[in-house]
């Protein structure tokens, strides 16, 4: 089998389970639809036998926007970007996580530590006690409660301290299982060093929230999703994702992942619903069509020469990772100046 390739079935058809996996958080901005786009062209492309999964990502619950899903689908569908099947929401798979959990409980480490493990640190211990990180915000864990002796963890259990669990990842740099590696459509060959560059993360939060981590990791598995396009800045969570997949279904088929350069702004931060970029509840409002808004997306992944009106269709053909591939910077987005027109620029 080649690098990256997927598992074919008896008939030696390989079907294609992507997915959008959007977060709730507010309205679609365009380095969402861009990541939509991308996921679905990697399905699409496929011919009738892909399958599109809309996952709608609301287990954090505090940041969650009420009718935020209802604008995602509502955009999706404006801009032509179908989908398959019953849409998932993760605040409804709580039995799911629990029953995760309770498996990964069940497991040890080589030299015996327990793989899931209760931390009593606060942020700030964590930062304090931090090597600086790498500038993605990712902190790799410390360890400090890692040795704990069972009679102190049993003991600030009974004061009922608040507390949140992590995944241990091997200690040692060098044992066989330390290192990570998968293979990137766009980004290549990937390797982690999980303890030193990923850590012990936390798979349920001190407020008894279930993490991104470990809920991405259950729903891909339990939704048979075999492609995974994303943003670059979720590469070292592939590597966390995969250790866990590991965990609770070390058979599972392997995952295609696409991993998409980076959309910055006019002002060259990262695209985002904090910032204020610009979302489709702007966009629509200023007028832009669909297809102005898709061939944005669609120059920003490299497969028009220049912005120009397009369709999703349209965008099918010729589609390619290889665009990409050859050109993973992030890019730099300024909308005052382009010109999204038919006209050829000059004319
Ligand atoms: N929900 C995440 C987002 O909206 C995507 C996470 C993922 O693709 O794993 O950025």
């Amino acid at each position: 089998m080649h690098k990256g390739e997927l598992r074919a079935d008896q008939a030696g058809q390989v079907k294609v389970v992507g997915r959008l996996a959007p977060s709730p958080t507010g309205r679609m901005h365009l380095g969402n639809i861009y990541a939509c786009l991308a996921a679905w062209l990697g399905v699409r492309s496929q011919g009738p036998g892909g399958v599109l999964r809309l996952r709608i990502e609301d287990i954090d619950t505090p940041r969650v926007v009420k009718d935020a899903d209802h604008w995602i689908m509502d955009d999706l569908a404006w801009l032509g970007l179908d989908w398959d099947g019953e849409v998932v929401y993760q605040s409804q798979r709580a039995d799911a996580y629990t029953h995760a959990l309770k498996l990964l409980e069940s497991q040890q480490l080589v030299g015996g530590q327990p793989l899931i493990y209760p931390c009593f640190c606060s942020r700030a211990d964590i930062r304090a006690a931090s090597a600086p990180n790498e500038g993605d915000g990712f902190i790799v864990y410390p360890g400090t409660c890692r040795g704990l002796s069972p009679e102190v963890v049993s003991e600030r259990m009974a004061r009922g301290q608040r507390h949140s669990l992590r995944i241990a990842v091997p200690d040692q740099p060098d044992e066989s299982d330390a290192i990570c590696r998968f293979d990137d459509l766009i980004f290549g060959a990937q390797s982690f060093n999980l303890p030193r560059q990923v850590g012990d993360v936390v798979v349920r939060r001190s407020d008894g929230l279930v993490s991104y981590q470990l809920a991405v990791t259950v729903d891909d598995l339990a939704m048979g999703v075999n492609q995974i396009v994303r943003g670059r800045d979720l590469l070292r969570s592939t590597a966390i994702q995969i250790w866990i997949r590991n965990h609770l279904q070390p058979q599972a088929p392997r995952v295609q992942y696409a991993h998409l350069p980076l959309i910055d702004g006019a002002d060259g931060r990262r695209m985002s619903k904090r910032f204020g970029s610009p979302d489709l509840g702007s966009l629509r409002r200023d007028g832009w069509s669909s297809r102005q808004v898709l061939g944005v997306c669609g120059w920003l992944l490299g497969l028009l020469d220049r912005p120009r009106p397009a369709s999703a269709q349209e965008l099918l053909d010729g589609f390619t990772w290889n665009t990409l591939a050859a050109d993973c910077r992030d890019r730099q987005l300024d909308l005052s100046e382009l010109n999204v027109s038919d006209a050829k620029p000059g004319l």
